[in-house]
């Protein structure tokens, strides 16, 4: 299995060379040269499976030689024994033909775990066996970080930068970063919002000098790997509504549109599914895309559902890439376009080929306030403020093919906008609770390349 850039001139990589690399070196995302396809006897066959089990039969087929099977299960099993749930994905009924899938029960509790956790124990094992040391950077709005941190803290061939929007990130978020005292953690505070620090952690990828002196590698949403990991729970919730013989749709919780391509790789892999509905807040760069056909950025407006503030969304370049019929030119061409312009028209037929897959909708702050009680009113159910944007956008598309909602946070995670909504202060499960009383160790630091370069420089030694 081989992997290809999304902007078509950056060499191919087997599946952990593009783990280990991110972001290709055209500046593209990679992707598999073809994406494989189970059959109906193959997805039947998951019913009643282990979460790992599933795990094993969708992602080996991507993975080539980089591990064997018996390896691959090892590391499947690692990654996944520190949740707090046996079903790891649990599915509860939120309204007739509607469900929600609890993707929060891993250590920092969101569904990031899922990918990171598992990209931890991969990229371990593969330097292992090369006996080389690596330097991850990595860019947050809250919960990629503290789910990075939670991954690597304590691996003897890796050190750990995590930039997160000073300020902008929960208590909870912060803390999950911050209160790690492993030395090779190192949580920094950038004047600026998530963007920029997506941007800083790009320029970085794009100074090859820099980046192959500290051996940069990234574990973003932008790196295949995570995407994969998101594409098993698409199956175990599927399967366990009935599918390969119904259809189902999702509702996802979206900001840089990984977590929804995952489910785009599903559907492309032969889950039957009907639409991926994509849900946004007030930062509604999708919903305004798919509707108009104009990619727009408009700046960003901090809401209640900080992981999904964002200006850009950098997988959304891997659905432009499919939808284009895979011509890496014009996908360069639009990027340059977004880079130079802040915005690009969307080709018409690619447009109408997302959206035959992809729906979507935006919920403004007050609808998602009013959804986290209502779901609480009318199912008992208390959830965060992103599982509540998906929960709203995923209303307004019911019909008769069970709907799944993506659950992506526990409530727990953004106490003060849950409480605000419902009166109740969601707790931390007890292996957290002690939280607020570790000690913090974060570095502020400036939206500026050459000093955040000379900081890494220099914490790993390399200066
Ligand atoms: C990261 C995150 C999202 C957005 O996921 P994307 O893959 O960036 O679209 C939604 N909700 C929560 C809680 C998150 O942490």
């Amino acid at each position: 299995m081989k992997y290809v850039s999304t902007r078509g001139a950056a060499p191919e990589l087997t599946f952990g060379e593009a783990m280990m690399t991110g972001l290709a070196r055209d500046g593209g995302l990679y992707l598999p040269a073809s994406i494989p396809v189970l059959g109906a006897d193959d997805i039947a066959a998951m019913a009643g499976l282990t979460y790992e089990e599933v795990a094993f039969r969708v992602m080996r087929p991507f993975i080539g030689d980089t591990f064997t099977d018996d390896e691959f299960k090892g590391l499947i099993a690692k990654a996944y024994a520190g949740f707090g749930h046996i079903a790891r994905a649990p599915i509860k009924q939120l309204a007739p033909n509607h469900f929600l899938l609890e993707l929060f029960h891993g250590p920092t509790l969101a569904f990031k775990d899922f990918a990171m956790q598992l990209i931890g124990q991969m990229m371990q094992a593969a330097l292992a066996k090369s006996g080389k040391r690596i330097t991850i950077v990595g860019a947050t709005s809250g919960d990629t970080g503290s789910a990075a941190i939670e991954a690597f803290r304590g691996l003897s061939n890796v050190d750990v930068f995590i930039l997160f929007p000073h300020g902008r990130v929960s208590e909870v978020q912060r803390r999950q970063m911050t209160t790690p005292s492993e030395s090779n953690v190192h949580a920094l505070a950038l004047d600026g919002d998530f963007d920029d620090c997506q941007a800083r952690l790009k320029d970085m990828f794009n100074h090859f000098e820099f980046r192959d002196s500290v051996g940069l590698a990234g574990v973003n949403s932008i790196n295949w790997a995570r995407v994969l990991a998101q594409v098993v729970y698409y199956f175990t919730a599927a399967v366990s509504l009935g599918a390969p013989h119904r259809k189902v749709s999702f509702a996802v919780p979206t900001g840089n549109f990984g977590d929804i391509f995952a489910g785009f790789i599903a559907q492309k892999m032969g889950l039957p599914i009907e639409k991926l509905v994509i849900a946004t807040n007030q930062n509604d760069i999708l919903d305004r895309a798919l509707r108009s056909g104009d990619y727009a950025t408009n700046g960003v407006k901090p809401s209640i559902s900080p992981s999904m503030d964002i200006q850009v969304s950098s997988n959304f370049e891997r659905a432009l890439f499919e939808a284009l019929g895979r011509d890496g030119a014009t996908v360069a061409k639009l990027m340059d376009d977004l880079k130079t312009t802040g915005n690009f028209r969307i080709p018409q037929g690619a447009l109408e080929d997302l959206r035959a897959t992809f729906a979507s909708g935006r919920c403004s702050e007050e609808e998602t306030q009013a959804t986290i009680a209502r779901v609480l009113a009318q199912s008992a159910e208390l959830i965060c403020p992103h599982s509540a944007v998906g929960v709203h956008v995923a209303e307004d598309h019911l019909g008769t093919v069970p709907m799944i909602t993506l659950a992506t946070a526990h409530p727990a995670k953004f106490p003060d906008a849950v409480e605000q909504a419902t009166g109740l202060r969601p707790g931390l499960p007890p292996r957290m609770a002690d939280l607020f009383d570790r000690e913090e160790r974060v570095t502020r630091v400036p939206n500026d390349l050459a000093a955040l370069e000379s900081l890494i420089l220099e914490r790993t030694g390399r200066a």
